[in-house]
């Protein structure tokens, strides 16, 4: 174990650096830096490739297995054993294919979406659900292969699961028929109100250190999209963005992103450059975000704590109320990052139908964008004006990301389970409402964060709550909130 984990040491550096250089490649490179880069990052992700399949590291591991004697060491066998299994399954022939298609199609798409023809990214997609389908048969599975491809993304789970998930959540059809007909609010006059791009990044760092950022090893940045890296354990970094009005857009995301990276930062320091330390699966780490984001960034304790800050920061003047509605508006849309708590789902929904059906076999890809709007059309009401706001409006297939957006629903309904289960030892409301973010956050370190990968995802569910994801959960959570 100890000369595995000193070998180790130098996929850590190297993973480190490539954080560091993806980061960046999204935040300050010089636009004219990117072909250079990607050369430097194909250079070293081939280097972390060859130390992990080398004889001598598969050796330790093998030998490491034996040995293990404790929950953490067994942990870094598993974690260790199913990288390799990605890199020695699949043939290096197909993941340079996928390298090449994907390449290519992340322009195609990107061309596409902006003529909303989806026959143009369609020749590229086609031969990505191949390689995909290709992949999973390399990788292995019990009943589907599309198993495969969701375990990449998180471990242990599977079409078994994802149906019981999304099944559970269908209930939430009729509160969505309930809410809308409630005449709960579905706009805000606040979406369209401007705000000063300097005093919203203001606003958001003062937020932030409401919330326990801490300014030593986290920073904020601004970029296209949000998103978080865990460069090392003790340098996070995540970014947001500012689109001149609608603040909430820009402080949610901010929220979020330091769920993320709380969740990062709450490794146990023990694990430190070891194959465990970094959250454990897309699912958990969504859970973290979302936990934030939702469960208490649009509660009403929390519109009472920032209500003043909005005041003073933006000069808006508004009430605790108005921010609470404006945060908690519910509006079926085509787009799902625009999406509200109650409709999300439904977007997580019907791609994964979508992509379940490219791999098995049961939908073509020129069926794809029909099948889109019928199921946009049963689950929401609406159907997308076209193809660029409804199958060509996500990234992700162009990357041949199949099976990560399960992920996003796993996290958010695990939000929820985590919010009740730290109800019953935390007054959330009242602690929330005074800033005093610390219990909320220790009480995540001690039953999650410190463990990182120890355990798999599913384990470290039971472990920390008593129980299985559960759908019911969260369309309780809605039937009460939505009221
Ligand atoms: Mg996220």
């Amino acid at each position: 174990m100890e000369e595995l984990l000193k070998e180790y040491e130098k996929v850590w550096a190297i993973g480190y650096s490539l954080a560091l250089m993806g980061w960046d490649s999204e935040t300050y490179m010089p636009e004219g830096s990117a072909r250079e880069r990607g050369e430097a990052s194909a250079a070293l992700v081939a280097l972390k490739q060859s130390i992990l399949t080398s004889e001598k590291f598969l050796d330790f591991v093998e030998r490491a297995n034996e040995e293990a004697s404790n929950d953490v060491e067994r942990g870094i066998v598993r974690v260790l054993r199913r990288a390799l299994k990605y890199y020695t399954r699949v043939p290096v022939e197909l993941l340079r294919e996928e390298e090449r298609v994907t390449n290519e199609a992340k322009i195609a798409w990107r061309k596409a979406k902006k003529r909303a023809d989806f026959n143009a990214f369609r020749p590229y997609l086609e031969r990505i659900v191949e390689i995909k389908r290709e992949e999973a048969e390399h990788l292995g599975y019990e009943n589907h292969p599309y198993d495969a491809l969701l375990d990449l993304y998180e471990e242990g789970f599977t079409v078994k699961d994802a149906d019981q998930l999304f099944s559970g959540l269908k209930p939430l059809t009729k509160e969505l028929e309930r809410i809308l007909s409630s005449g709960w609010p579905q706009e805000h006059p606040l979406e369209e109100a401007p705000y000063d791009a300097v005093r919203m990044r203001e606003l958001n760092e003062r937020v932030l250190g409401i919330l326990g950022f801490e300014r030593e090893y986290q920073r904020l940045d601004a970029s296209a999209h949000p998103f978080t890296e865990g460069i090392g354990l003790y340098d996070v970094r995540i970014t947001t963005w500012y689109h001149g009005k609608d603040f909430r857009r820009s402080l949610l995301a901010t929220v979020h992103e330091f769920g993320h990276s709380l969740y990062e930062r709450g490794c146990d320091p023990s694990l430190w450059k070891t194959p465990v330390c970094g959250g454990v699966s897309l699912g958990v780490h969504e859970s973290q975000s979302r936990f934030w984001e939702n469960y208490i960034a649009r509660s009403r304790a929390f519109s009472s704590l920032i209500t003043p800050l909005v005041k003073e920061y933006l000069g808006l003047d508004v009430s605790p109320d108005d921010v609470f509605t404006y945060f908690n508006l519910v509006r079926p849309s085509t787009i799902r990052v625009e999406a509200d708590e109650v409709t999300y789902n439904f977007h997580i929904m019907l791609r994964y139908e979508l992509e379940k059906g490219l791999i098995e076999g049961s939908l073509e890809v020129k069926e794809l964008p029909q099948a889109w709007n019928e199921k946009m059309e049963e689950y929401l009401g609406i159907t997308p004006p076209n193809d660029a706001e409804g199958v060509l409006q996500d990234i992700h297939w162009s990357l041949g990301a199949m099976g990560y957006f399960p992920t996003y629903s796993i996290g958010t309904v695990l939000a929820v389970q985590i919010g009740r289960k730290m109800e019953e030892d935390l007054d959330l409301p009242s602690l929330v409402s005074e800033g005093n973010f610390s219990p909320i956050r220790e009480w995540l370190r001690e039953k999650i964060h410190r463990w990182g990968s120890v355990y798999p995802p599913k384990e470290l569910v039971r472990r920390a709550l008593g129980e299985d994801l559960d759908p019911k959960a969260f369309v309780d959570y809605v039937k009460v909130k939505y009221r």
